[in-house]
């Protein structure tokens, strides 16, 4: 029979290597596991927020990876047998697999800050997973009086899409800016120093001064505890009462990781980054936001481009043929305002049992405006394509 190999979590890791591994061998049965039959995308999600885009505009659904052969089980996995290789489900179904991909990107540590918990999340919102989250946050931007702070609370690395808040702080001063003159944005940070931050502080001093102001770890921004009755964010230094509170929490592997045994003590999963094979569980790969990549930032770009390669490794193994060294390309947009737009490309591969990046280009700092402007163009390209990939 050919071989099984099945998929958990139906997002730009997960859909791109299922895709990728039918692409490759159109015999392989492939199964893709994801509990939503509507995926929405992270990507441009800050727009959304800022009152810019539509959230349908993020969503998708999974009629075409369907249509390539994939069977698509709309259920969430609740355990994994690796000795018998098998995914069970809540009403105790069970699906065998020869090859299993995890891609099930971050679950949030609602355990990390103290007062910081699920149902604080409703009050203060993390819009860290895309959807009813990022919807919540823009209905109280635009239920905020002018003159109200916005705090951001971010944390230290490793996060999903480590530039996202700054895009995020930008873009909602973008909104404030032309409705709302008299707020500001506060961004309580627990780094000191964060990716691309020379361009975000120059659009910041350009597009919105005086608007956004940045309290780094040594400072004093790190959160300690907050309270969702008040509105209340602590830190080491001082005390903030927020109009709007964004609290975007320490993150970790997606639960089904810890549960297969794949994430260590960090909450991450450790993989051989020529093959994404685990190094904790045999036959089990873990692709994305989950696993440990060295210099890769989490990202759907790199996830997308790590299930590819996985699907390719896959495919190898089952031949019993050696892998191939993958060389992984990223590119991350931020947008800052309507119309310009920043980016980071890199490529990233294999290097001492680790990935690490072997060229990085970023924007220049200073740029003209038409520059910006095309970069804000293509970064609707790089969504357009990207989610082409995964979803078709
Ligand atoms: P996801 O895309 O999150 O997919 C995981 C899937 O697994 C989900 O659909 C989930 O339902 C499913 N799942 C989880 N557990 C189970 C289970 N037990 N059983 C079955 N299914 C399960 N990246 C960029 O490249 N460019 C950007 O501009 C960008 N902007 C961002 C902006 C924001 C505000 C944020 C928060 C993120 C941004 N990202 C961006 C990052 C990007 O969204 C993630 O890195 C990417 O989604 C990771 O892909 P993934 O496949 O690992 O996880």
């Amino acid at each position: 029979a050919a071989p099984r190999v099945a998929v958990i979590g139906g997002g730009f890791g997960g859909a791109a290597c299922a895709r990728a591994l039918r692409r490759l061998d159109p015999r392989l049965q492939v199964m893709l596991i994801e509990p939503n039959t509507t995926f929405t995308a992270c990507p441009l999600s800050n727009e959304v927020i800022a009152g810019l885009r539509e959230l349908r505009a993020q969503q998708f659904t999974y009629d075409k990876v369907a249509a390539d052969g994939i069977v698509v089980v709309a259920q969430a996995a609740k355990s994994i047998d690796a000795q018998a290789r098998a995914i069970g489900f809540a009403d105790g179904e069970k699906l065998s697999y020869d090859r299993l991909v995890l891609a099930p990107g971050i679950e949030l540590r609602f355990d990390a800050v103290p007062g910081y918990d699920e149902a604080a999340s409703v009050q203060m919102p993390h819009a860290w997973k895309a959807g009813e989250q990022t919807v919540l946050l823009r209905r109280q931007l635009e239920a905020m009086d002018d003159g109200g702070l916005v705090v951001i609370a971010v944390p230290a690395a490793p996060l999903r899409c480590p530039p996202a808040p700054y895009e995020r702080a930008s873009l909602i001063a973008h909104y404030l800016k032309t409705r709302k003159p008299r707020s500001k944005v506060l961004v309580l940070d627990a780094k000191d120093n964060y990716s691309q931050q020379k361009l975000f502080e120059k659009a910041w001093e350009e597009l919105y001064p005086g608007m956004i102001e940045r309290i780094g770890l040594s400072q004093g921004g790190r959160v300690t505890s907050v309270d969702a009755a008040t509105n209340a964010i602590v830190t080491d230094f001082g005390n903030y009462t927020a109009a709007v509170a964004n609290v975007i929490p320490p993150q970790k592997a997606g639960h089904i990781a810890e549960i297969s045994g794949t994430a260590d003590h960090t909450g991450w999963c450790p993989i051989d980054p020529v093959t994404f094979a685990s190094k904790l569980v045999p036959n089990i790969h873990v692709i994305g936001d989950a696993c440990i990549a060295g210099g890769i930032p989490k990202s759907a770009s790199a996830a997308s481009a790590q299930g590819k390669a996985c699907a390719a490794a896959i495919i190898n193994a089952l031949a019993g043929k050696p892998p191939e060294t993958p060389r992984l390309d990223g590119a991350c947009y931020n947008t800052v305002a309507p119309g310009y737009a920043f980016s980071l490309k890199g490529i990233y591969q294999p290097k001492a049992d680790q990935y690490a990046e072997s060229e990085v280009t970023t924007s220049p700092v200073a740029a003209s405006r038409d520059v910006r402007q095309r970069e804000a163009e293509q970064a609707l390209d790089w969504f357009k394509t990207i989610t082409v990939d995964a979803f078709g």
